[in-house]
């Protein structure tokens, strides 16, 4: 790839040299990462950084960190021609929000999980003569054992509706 480059180089300049009007050498550092089909590229990191400031950066790494290099600058000067105050920063931050907001729904979805086991637990516990955990809420209604079990029943009917419309809610 940087001896196509360099070969197309020698023929027509690379489209760094090609907008800064000059003869594009043969050890040219632009032209394996500024190829003349993609003049874009170079556009945007010349208006952001400056054509000298990417030269002397491209000079102080080795090879092998230069195409990386490249994409990155490219990237950060096509989000800083996009967001003039923000750049590339404005993603960043708008990605880590995301993220922390995903986090904290997540971790009350998790809570809600482990509310709604124990209460299965405690429901299956209390059946635990008769009933599975599967429809241990269900059949304890159902059973016709008035006083203080029935009520337990009804509260624990009532609290799984609520998590059910708050589970909906997120
Ligand atoms: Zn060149």
């Amino acid at each position: 790839m940087k001896e196509s480059g360099r070969k197309q180089g020698a023929v027509s300049p690379c489209a760094a040299c090609k907008l800064l009007r000059r003869r594009c050498a043969q050890d040219c550092v632009f032209a394996p990462y500024f190829p003349a089909d993609e003049p874009h590229k170079f556009a945007s990191v010349h208006k952001v950084f400056g054509a000298s400031n990417v030269n002397k950066m491209l000079q102080e790494l080795p090879e092998h960190q230069r195409s990386d290099a490249v994409s990155s600058m490219v990237y950060e000067a096509n989000a800083r021609v996009r967001d003039p105050v923000y750049g590339c920063v404005g993603a960043i931050s708008s990605l880590q929000q995301q993220i922390d907001a995903l986090q904290t729904q997540l971790a009350l979805v998790q809570a809600e999980v482990v509310q709604m086991r124990m209460n299965q637990f405690t429901s299956s516990t209390s059946n635990q003569a008769t009933d599975s955990p599967e429809n241990a809420s269900h059949t304890s209604r159902l059973a016709a054992s008035p006083q203080t079990k029935s009520f337990f029943s009804m509260d624990m009917v009532v609290d799984h509706a609520n998590m059910v419309e708050s589970l909906w809610s997120y």
